[in-house]
């Protein structure tokens, strides 16, 4: 039987994912996998995987200390998520220094060790949510997807996979995806600030935003 590990966040587009293998797979053929790598999130991330895993097992493995010099505003408690800036119209909020050094490959190379640790002899895709950006950063696209599929594909005389089924998508796709799998999306947390509710500012909630207006509109 094929088992599909599922880098999840507590966010929706993961969530989305987790729910489509589901329903697709099965329960017994997921596990989730969720890092604490040291994100200012992390408390409310790991809230949200707890309401959402559906049934399905949670692997939670802590990798924080793999970050430690990390200069992301992800994880660096002293550069701010959002900043205010002079811009044309006058201010505006900026996020600068998302990125996270090499986050998706250390998640990635994690899983494939877990794959072989949990089922040492069954196929196993490695997938991960992904979707289709305007500006992708270097993890979200094929290219760097292929590579990795290669890898591991390499070290495991192809029984492990590394997949990206929403690579093609748009936000609003998998938001669609999202509700017909059943996802609780007020449950889903994809804010990348720690405050005690989501900021509104930093891109995740700007992308969150833009669907609920648009999911608003159509129903
Ligand atoms: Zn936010």
């Amino acid at each position: 039987m094929m088992k599909r590990i599922v880098l999840i966040s507590g966010g929706l587009d993961s969530t989305a994912l987790l729910y489509k293998s589901r329903k697709d797979l099965g329960a017994d053929a997921v596990v989730a996998l969720f890092f604490n790598y040291g994100q200012k999130s992390y408390k409310q991330e790991i809230r949200a995987v707890a309401q959402l895993t559906g049934g399905i097992e949670v692997v939670v493995k802590d990798i924080k200390d793999l970050f430690s010099e990390s200069r992301s505003s992800l994880i660096d408690e002293t550069l701010p998520i959002t900043k205010m800036v002079k811009g044309f119209d006058g201010y505006e909020f900026v996020s600068e220094g998302t990125e996270v050094e090499f986050r998706n490959g250390v998640f990635i190379s994690c899983a494939i060790s877990l794959a072989m640790q949990l089922f040492p002899t069954e196929s196993v895709e490695i997938a991960y949510g992904a979707t289709k950006m305007r500006e992708p950063y270097i993890d979200c696209t094929n290219e760097f997807v292929s590579k990795f599929d290669g890898l591991s594909s390499l070290i495991s005389g192809g029984r492990i996979r590394v997949v990206a089924p929403f690579l093609e998508k748009g936000k609003d796709e998998v938001w669609e995806i999202a509700k017909e799998c059943g996802v609780p999306i007020f449950a889903t947390w994809s804010c990348y600030d720690g405050g005690d509710s989501p900021c509104g500012r930093c891109p995740a909630c700007l992308d969150r935003k833009i669907l609920e207006a648009r999911d608003a509109n159509h129903n």
